[in-house]
């Protein structure tokens, strides 16, 4: 089966290289051509999402909001209508429900299978294929692509319908942009008592109340080298598509509605292509 994979940045071009390294051939492509460099000779790389999805049996794609999704999809030289009948689109951009479900129906119609697959896990999962993939669509064409999403990651949790895989990685979001936040906070917090950064780290990342990928970011928030893994500007991103999407259901996200401005402010004050640990950098900064 030919397979097709569009947007290389951090998370895609980690992921196309582990289905490479599995021993398979890709169409790619990328807005920025030059990100397809370091994928090998396996990587076949195309001029338009049109072009790279030609005879595919499955197309993943891994981009950044949902405006990039629709742009690719649809947009000129998209790939949507160049898709065979019959053919599968697995999307892993973190996008929101009521997007994800617009383009299942844009799919639908061109009688393109759609499964939202977004995932758990940054630039260090990525490269080693421990993903966590939630899928949403029929059960059928999950079972399909089983194969290729257990190349990539370690855990694929089947979520139901169409919108369901990202309404999970709304929820799993809605934690991380929070989690980190809290972190930094008490990291200040206690560099502000007179303790130091790697006695912080040592006994609060050992206590239960610490979300563990925080672990991951001591180094970062230590060296204070923000280079990025997940960058902070997709967290502010995620955060604002998880504000939208209560609103649609009717709920409420106090704390979150906070977090989101913490990290909007962050984003203008340059902090956008920075990891997500920057919120440490930008509360201290602020003090
Ligand atoms: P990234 O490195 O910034 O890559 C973004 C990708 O989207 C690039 O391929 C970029 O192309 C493409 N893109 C953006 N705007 C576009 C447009 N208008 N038209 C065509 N392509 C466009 O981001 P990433 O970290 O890989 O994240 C990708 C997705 O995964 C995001 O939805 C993010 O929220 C989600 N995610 C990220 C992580 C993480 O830890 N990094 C973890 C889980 C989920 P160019 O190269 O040309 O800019």
């Amino acid at each position: 089966m030919n397979i097709a994979f569009i947007g290389l940045g951090i998370m895609g071009s980690r992921m196309a290289s582990n289905l490479i390294k599995s021993g398979r051939r890709l169409n790619v492509y990328n807005r920025t051509k030059s990100k397809a460099n370091g994928l090998g000779s396996n990587a076949l790389v195309k001029d338009t999402p049109a072009d790279a999805v030609k005879d595919a049996g499955v197309v993943f794609t891994m981009l950044s909001t949902p405006q990039a999704v629709k742009e690719t999809a649809l947009g000129e030289n998209g790939f949507l209508n160049a898709m065979e009948s019959g053919s599968i689109w697995v999307d892993s951009s973190t996008v929101n429900p009521s997007f994800t479900k617009l383009m299942a129906e844009e799919a639908k119609k061109r009688n393109v299978r759609f499964i939202d697959a977004p995932v758990a896990g940054s630039k260090i999962p990525a490269e080693n294929a421990q993903l966590v993939f939630f899928a949403g669509g029929d059960k059928k064409d999950v079972d399909e692509v089983m194969h290729l999403l257990e190349v990539m990651g370690k855990k694929v949790v089947y979520t139901g319908a169409n919108g369901t895989g990202a309404s999970m990685k709304m929820i799993a979001n809605t934690l991380l942009g929070q989690c980190m936040l809290a972190f930094a906070e008490a990291v200040l917090f206690g560099e502000a008592l007179g303790f130091d950064k790697n006695f912080l780290f040592e006994n609060l990342t050992s206590l239960p109340v610490t979300a563990p990928f925080c672990a991951a970011k001591t180094e970062k928030i230590d060296k204070e080298d923000f280079s990025p893994e997940f960058p902070l500007q997709w967290m502010q991103k995620d955060l604002e598509l998880a504000s939208e999407t209560a609103y649609e259901c009717n709920t409420a996200l106090p704390s979150l509605s906070n977090t989101k401005e913490l990290y909007a402010l962050a984003k203008r004050q340059g902090m956008a292509e920075m990891d997500i640990s920057a919120i440490y950098k930008f509360l201290k900064k602020s003090e």
